[in-house]
């Protein structure tokens, strides 16, 4: 049955188009924007909500195969879809890690059986996430992987940096980069600064992500690849990506919603929710993030969605592991603390939230368009309601794990509905 959506403001940065209209789509695919429902159809008023390409999350880790006490396919991908996304990109830093065809087609069948959004894979750069030797990385692409990551490691090794490049370039895929210097990191628990050194922790210095970033964005340009920096969280790396930018190196970058929202103050409660990798910065840091957001530097927000169960968060700050969920809490904290306070207007923040990622990951065209709302393209879409407000409580998360730094906070918006592939899904 087609269904029609009436009434919504249609915000699609794709076509340039934020209006009231309404929307038909029928077997999986957008049909017609602008016309009226027909008889028959099943119709969805979304009076005073926007109308949405479906959102895509390009940084999330779902964990399995491997830590199912954290997240599983399942328990990850409902989150998603209650948080507004109906694409989301898995992180290959599992156990065993993504780096032969075999696992990236188990990943495949998990999410195909879980039916609840899309997934798609990212790879890993080298073999078992080690830096050392490069995975097969044309076997890994050919098998549906659609970009590759070491995440949760950097490749400090430039050549074998520049030689991942070079295979990304066949194939046409961008390499995304968890920039750190580890020997800088080494032993640290949070942002190296006057609140590191007031609560006598180990600190991580903004240096460790520049000199990695600096790196990276030199072997995009020597190699002509296509680079994407992970998590953003220094004034340095704003700085080294508007330049690269300027200067036509295929450069795109991404900031969480934890890096805008939050600073290392946060870490005087002890408190291992805020504990995560890059840390939180200070406040000179998350202006210098928002203002790239504001200026296009930065490209995306992801969540770098990183579940722990209760117990791993529970250790003591410096034993805790690094990471927070975010895929039901970013949508949310983007009309909040972004749109509300007019830094994005509605069409920027769908493009950080969809088109740019589906551009970046190459999705936005092929026989599959995602990220818009074009005819023809999936009937991938997400309504929100922007008024709403409601307070964040660990009981409400369907993610498995509950470790949110934003526990107790007031929110304005969420998603309303969700369909994948023209099904509804919320
Ligand atoms: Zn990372
Ligand atoms: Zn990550």
């Amino acid at each position: 049955m087609p269904i029609s959506i009436v009434q919504g403001r249609i915000v699609d940065p794709s076509q340039h188009l934020d209006r009231v209209c309404n929307l038909r789509f029928e077997a999986g695919k957008i049909i017609e924007i602008d016309t009226p429902p027909r008889d028959g159809d099943d119709i969805f008023d979304a009076t005073g909500k926007i109308v949405a390409p479906g959102l895509i999350d390009m940084h999330v880790h779902l964990r399995e195969p491997g830590r199912e006490e954290d997240e599983t396919i399942q328990t990850g991908t409902l989150a998603a879809i209650h948080g507004g996304f109906t694409s989301v990109a898995c992180c290959p830093n599992t156990l065993p890690p993504i780096d032969t065809q075999a696992t990236v087609e188990f990943i495949q069948q998990q999410a195909a059986r879980s039916g609840n959004c899309n997934v798609f894979v990212l790879c890993c750069i080298s073999k078992n996430r080690e830096g050392k030797e490069l995975a097969e990385l044309g076997q890994l692409f050919e098998s549906g992987a659609v970009a590759c990551s070491d995440d949760g490691s950097p490749v400090e090794d430039a050549e074998l940096t520049r030689r991942a490049f070079e295979y990304c370039l066949m194939f046409d895929k961008p390499l995304l980069s968890h920039a750190e210097v580890t020997s800088l990191t080494k032993g640290g628990v949070m942002h190296e600064g006057k609140v590191s050194m007031l609560l006598g922790l180990r600190g991580m210095p903004v240096g460790a992500d520049d000199v990695m970033i600096a790196q990276d964005i030199t072997l995009a340009e020597i190699t002509g690849g296509k680079l994407h920096v992970m998590h953003v969280s220094t004034e340095g790396a704003v700085g080294l990506i508007r330049r690269a930018k300027s200067r036509g190196i295929r450069v795109t970058a991404e900031v969480t919603p934890h890096h805008l929202t939050l600073t290392d103050e946060a870490l005087k409660t002890y408190n291992s929710n805020f504990k995560m990798s890059p840390p939180l910065r200070s406040q000179d840091h998350v202006d210098a993030c928002i203002e790239g957001l504001r200026d296009g530097t930065l490209d995306v927000i992801a969540s770098d969605h990183a579940p722990h169960a209760a117990e791993k968060k529970m250790r003591e700050l410096d034993q805790a592991p690094f990471g927070i969920i975010g895929l039901e809490t970013m949508l949310p904290i983007v009309i909040t603390k972004l749109v509300r306070p007019g830094i994005l207007d509605w069409q920027g923040a769908i493009a950080k939230l969809s088109t740019n990622p589906a551009k970046i990951l190459g999705l936005s065209n092929g026989i599959q368009p995602k990220g818009t709302l074009q005819v023809g393209a999936d009937a991938d879409v997400t309504i929100i309601d922007p008024d709403t407000t409601w307070t964040v409580r660990p009981e409400d998360f369907h993610s498995k794990s509950k470790n949110s730094p934003y526990l107790g906070w007031q929110m304005y918006g969420k998603a309303a509905a969700v369909y994948v592939g023209g099904k509804r899904k919320l």
